[in-house]
């Protein structure tokens, strides 16, 4: 089966009173192995179909499937049943609000590894994050130093890596790249591709289409909640 599909998904927002339609009927595959981007102008629903992707969001209608087995069965049902604990990874736009200023580094990378049932001493989880950090053009910063002590594009590359340490089977990201310069941003761009050649499913939403197209292996466009 697929990492992920979306099967005429639709999701209404309550604004003022009026149920309003943000995405609608969305149809859209991810298998391991590609990077999809998605394009679009502001308000034409990237960010809504990111969270329903992410089991974030639940939908109103249709099916949202990760390896062939819905995400949301009954409607009793809380939180979405993923394949396994931290399978599905959101990076998130706002890198300094998703980390804890105080944590140090190898502590806040290696997190997932422990949630998932690691038992990782501290010169490991040390050794674990100062790898990850040096995959993505960091390996000059120490890990014991916190994510309020680094500037937004290196918390931002910090987030992505503490995203991925786990092995996600589908990663989402949120506008990965946008505060990073053109060389950090071109690292990223690698990164992911790498991860994918791995073998996780990407989607990144992005407004840099330029970037996007030189490493997605397609970019969807939204137009008003409908994916083309
Ligand atoms: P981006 O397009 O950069 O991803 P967002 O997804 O955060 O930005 O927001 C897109 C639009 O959705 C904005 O107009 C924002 O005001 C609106 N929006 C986001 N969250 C909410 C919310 N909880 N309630 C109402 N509007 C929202
Ligand atoms: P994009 O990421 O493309 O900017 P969004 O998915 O953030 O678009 O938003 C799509 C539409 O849904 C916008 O009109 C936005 O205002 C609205 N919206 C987003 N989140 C919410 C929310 N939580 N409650 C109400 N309206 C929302």
């Amino acid at each position: 089966p697929a990492a992920v599909e979306l099967r005429s998904v639709s999701k209404e927002y309550a604004v003022a009173g009026h149920r309003t339609p943000v995405i609608v009927d969305a149809d859209l595959t991810i298998h391991r192995g590609e990077i999809v981007g998605v394009v679009g102008p502001s308000g034409s629903g990237k960010s809504t179909l990111l969270r329903l992707l992410s089991g974030q969001e639940r939908p109103d209608g249709g099916d949202v499937l990760t390896e062939g087995e819905p995400l949301w069965r009954g409607p009793r049902q809380r939180s979405p049943r993923v394949p396994r604990r931290g399978w599905i990874m959101p990076v998130f736009q706002d890198p300094v609000t998703s980390l804890d200023p105080r944590w140090p580094l190898w502590r806040t990378i290696t997190e997932p590894l422990v949630l998932r049932g690691g038992r990782l001493s501290r010169s490991q989880r040390r050794q674990h994050a100062a790898a990850a950090l040096e995959k993505v053009g960091l390996g000059h910063i120490n890990v014991t130093r916190t994510p309020g002590s680094l500037s937004v594009g290196e918390c931002q590359r910090v987030a992505i890596v503490r995203a991925v340490i786990a092995n996600p089977g589908l990663i989402v990201a949120d506008e990965p790249t946008a505060s990073l310069d053109v060389e950090a941003a071109a690292n990223i761009a690698s990164f992911l591709r790498a991860l994918a050649d791995e073998g996780a499913a990407v989607l990144v939403v992005s407004h840099d289409e330029q970037r996007l197209r030189s490493y997605a292996d397609r970019v969807l466009r939204m137009r008003e909640g409908k994916v083309t």
